[in-house]
């Protein structure tokens, strides 16, 4: 899709919007096959989110699908429940008036089916996930996709139990 279909009806304000770029990244999906997918990604970002996509795909980590998240209407949890990757989505943080670093294209969101998000109370999203580190496409603190994204700086989200008291296991972001 072009940049002006990917923000269809979005709600995220102009300086926003202009600080946005549309990244066609190739990834390998379960089968093996390569396949391109694309992420909306804040400008500054762009350059270094190609090169941990192009390592990605190098490591032979597999992807199911990268799609906007403008093809489910804007709904995070349609898109976790379809275990969709995405990066940029004009939303507030769960349970909080904050807005998430998704909103700004600065945080990216890998395989959430296998990666799922665990809240303090042990509840798993999506429904009947479960974080398994032996199951493939899954990540882990020591594993390769950690150690790519953490190169370019990056923040894991699975990394936030003993600090936050819950795993956002497919979370990345870069402030
Ligand atoms: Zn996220």
């Amino acid at each position: 899709m072009t940049l002006t279909e990917s923000l269809l009806d979005t709600k995220a304000p102009k300086d926003i919007i202009d600080n946005l770029t549309l990244l066609d990244v190739e990834y390998v999906d379960f089968s093996g096959a390569s396949q391109i997918g694309q992420l909306l990604i804040a400008t500054d970002l762009a350059d270094e989110v190609r090169l941990i996509f192009v390592a990605l795909k190098r490591s032979g980590f597999p992807i199911e699908k990268i799609i906007p998240i403008v093809s489910y209407d804007w709904d995070d949890q349609r898109s976790i429940a379809d275990n969709n990757s995405s990066a940029f989505n004009y939303r507030l943080i769960a349970g909080t008036d904050k807005l998430s670093n998704h909103a700004y294209g600065r945080a990216i969101d890998i395989n959430p089916f296998q990666n799922p998000y665990i809240d303090r109370d042990r509840k798993i999203q999506p429904e009947g996930a479960q974080y398994d580190p032996k199951i493939v496409g899954t990540i882990t603190a020591d594993g390769t996709v950690v150690k790519i994204f953490k190169k370019y700086g990056w923040e894991w989200g699975g990394d936030w139990g003993e600090s936050r008291g819950y795993w956002d296991y497919h979370h990345f972001q870069k402030k």
